[in-house]
C-alpha cells in the first residue's frame, strides 16, 4: 500500500519538499498532497519589483502545477490538525470541509505579518507581504500623487507625498527604495508635485539597517539612500498613525497619509491550531532533523518553524528567510524518505552562503560566500541570483524581459486599482459610490 505524505503550504518551503520526494520516492511508493490556499508560490524576493512596476506582478509568481509531475495538488485552506489522529482538516476551494489523512504531514505554511499594539495602526497601516498588498500599495502611492496633483496648497499635498516605511529589514528596506524610486521615476508626469518631490522615511527600532547583513554593508545601504533623498531613522519607534500623520517616539509626528508597517513576522495563525508544541514566537518546535518534538510522523519547515540553526550552534532558531525555507524543504524531503526506508536521515546543516539586497536603480549591496559586493556589480549579482532561482526557462525570460523593457522604456504608470473587482452588469450605485469619492485605494 502507498504512503500518504500531505504537505501543508506550498510556498518556497513546501514546493521545494514535494519536488525533492518526488525525485526521491520511486514512483507509486507514495501519494504526495500538496495543500495550498492559491495555486501559484510568491517569489517574494520579487515583490518590491512588481510593487514598483518593474515586472509584471504575474511574473513574481510560480504556478504550482507547472511545478510538480505527480504531487497531487489540493487547492484549500488548512484549518486545522489532529496529529494523535494523523489527520489534517482542510476546506476545499468550493467550501466544503475534509480530513486528509496522512502517516507523514511536512508544516510549510509560512508566516504572516507581526503587527504590535500601536493606535491607529490596524485601521491606517498597510502590509506589504503579499502580492495583493504590493499591487495596492502601488496603486496607492499613483492615487496619492493623483490626489496631492489637484490641491492647490502645498501644505495639503504634504501628507500625500509622505511615505513612512516601519521596519528596515528585507521588505522594508527594498520596498521603499523601490518604491522611491517608482515615485521619482514617474513625479515628471505631475508638474505640482514634481515642484514639492516626496519624502520617504524608513523607520527602524534597531539601531541600524538590516540585521541580516554584515554591518559594513548596510552603512553603505544607509549611505546610498540618503543620497537619494530618503530620512533613515534608526532607534525609533512607531507611536501612532492616524488618517494623515504618523507619530514616532520622541514626539516628532510627521503628515502622511501612507504608513507602511514591514516590522517583522509570526507565523501563520493556523499553527496554534495543528495541535503542535509552540516556542514563545509561536514557531513549532523541530529537532536538528525538522521532526516536530515528541509528535510521531509531523515535520515542520520554513518560517512556521523554529528550527535550530547550525550557524549559531543550534542556540537560535534559523531566520525566517526564502534560502532557509528552500533548504529546509530539501532536507525534510530526504528525512521523510529516509523514515520511510530509502536513504539516511540527516541533521538539517545550511549556513547562509550569500545575502542580496536589491535598492533599484542599479544599486544593491551583496555577500556571497564572504565576498562583499557594493553598487552596480552587487545589482547584477542580485538579478542573476534570482534569475537562477526563478524555476523553468519560460518564467526566467519572462523576468528578463520585464527588466530590459524597465531599463528602456521606463515604468508604466496606469492606476489599476479596480482590475479583477468589475462592477456588475446593473451597478449603478457602485458607480456613484466610486465615482468621485477621491480616496486613491488599490
Ligand atoms: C517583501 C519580502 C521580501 C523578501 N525578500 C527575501 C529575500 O530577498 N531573501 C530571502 O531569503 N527571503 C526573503 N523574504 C522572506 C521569505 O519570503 C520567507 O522567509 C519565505 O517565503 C518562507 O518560506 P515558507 O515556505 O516558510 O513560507 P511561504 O513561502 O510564505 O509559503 C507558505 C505557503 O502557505 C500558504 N498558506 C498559508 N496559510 C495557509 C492555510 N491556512 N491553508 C493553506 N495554505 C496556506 C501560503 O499561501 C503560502 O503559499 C522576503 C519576504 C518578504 C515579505
Amino acid at each position: 500500500m502507498a504512503w500518504n505524505i500531505v504537505i501543508a503550504g506550498g510556498g518556497f518551503g513546501g514546493l521545494q519538499a514535494a519536488r525533492t520526494l518526488e525525485r526521491v520516492l520511486p514512483p507509486h511508493s507514495a501519494r504526495i498532497t500538496l495543500v495550498n490556499d492559491v495555486n501559484f508560490m510568491l517569489y517574494t524576493p520579487l515583490l518590491p519589483g512588481a510593487a514598483a512596476g518593474t515586472l509584471e506582478p504575474r511574473h513574481v509568481v510560480v504556478p504550482l502545477r507547472e511545478q510538480l509531475r505527480r504531487t497531487d495538488l489540493r487547492l484549500g485552506t488548512v484549518l486545522g490538525a489532529a496529529p494523535a489522529q494523523r489527520c489534517l482538516k482542510v476546506r476545499s476551494h468550493e467550501g466544503h470541509t475534509e480530513d486528509l489523512h496522512y502517516d507523514h504531514l511536512v508544516v510549510a505554511l509560512g508566516s504572516v505579518s507581526r503587527t504590535l499594539p500601536v493606535p491607529g495602526l490596524a485601521q491606517h497601516g498597510r502590509g506589504f507581504k503579499t502580492l495583493p498588498e504590493a499591487i495596492a500599495l502601488r496603486n496607492h502611492v499613483l492615487g496619492c500623487l493623483e490626489a496631492a496633483e489637484t490641491l492647490e496648497d502645498p501644505r495639503a499635498r504634504e501628507p500625500w507625498l509622505t511615505f513612512v516605511f516601519v521596519g528596515a529589514g528585507y521588505a522594508g528596506l527594498e520596498g521603499a527604495a523601490e518604491l522611491q524610486d517608482f515615485a521619482v521615476d514617474v513625479l515628471d508626469l505631475y508638474p505640482r508635485c514634481r515642484t514639492q518631490g516626496v519624502r520617504f522615511v524608513l523607520v527602524e527600532a534597531r539601531d541600524r539597517v538590516m540585521g541580516e547583513i554584515p554591518e559594513s554593508l548596510a552603512r553603505f545601504a544607509t549611505a546610498e539612500l540618503r543620497g537619494r533623498g530618503m530620512e533613515i531613522r534608526t532607534s525609533t519607534t512607531l507611536e501612532a498613525v492616524g488618517a494623515d500623520s504618523v507619530t514616532l517616539s520622541g514626539g516628532d509626528t510627521i503628515p502622511a497619509r501612507t504608513c507602511v508597517w514591514t516590522a517583522g513576522v509570526k507565523p501563520h495563525p493556523v499553527v496554534a491550531k495543528l495541535g503542535l508544541p509552540l516556542d514563545k514566537g509561536g514557531r513549532i518546535v523541530v529537532g536538528r532533523d525538522l521532526a516536530v518534538t515528541g509528535v510521531e510522523g509531523v515535520w515542520a519547515i520554513g518560517d512556521a518553524a523554529a528550527v535550530p540553526d547550525p550557524a549559531k550552534g543550534g542556540k537560535q532558531p534559523t531566520p525566517p528567510t526564502a534560502q532557509h525555507a528552500i533548504r529546509q524543504g530539501r532536507r525534510v524531503a530526504r528525512n521523510v524518505a529516509a523514515a520511510l526506508g530509502r536513504g539516511r536521515k540527516r541533521p538539517f546543516r545550511y549556513r547562509t552562503l550569500g545575502v542580496f539586497v536589491d535598492m533599484g536603480r542599479g544599486e544593491a549591496v551583496a555577500q556571497t560566500v564572504g565576498i562583499k559586493w557594493r553598487g552596480g556589480a552587487a545589482w547584477w549579482l542580485a538579478r542573476s541570483y534570482h534569475l537562477a532561482m526563478m524555476p523553468s526557462f519560460g518564467r526566467k525570460l519572462r523576468l528578463l524581459v520585464d527588466w530590459n523593457v524597465g531599463l528602456l522604456f521606463g515604468r508604466d504608470t496606469a492606476e489599476l486599482g479596480q482590475l479583477g473587482h468589475p462592477q456588475g452588469l446593473d451597478d449603478e450605485h457602485v458607480l456613484t459610490a466610486t465615482s468621485g469619492g477621491g480616496t486613491p485605494e488599490g
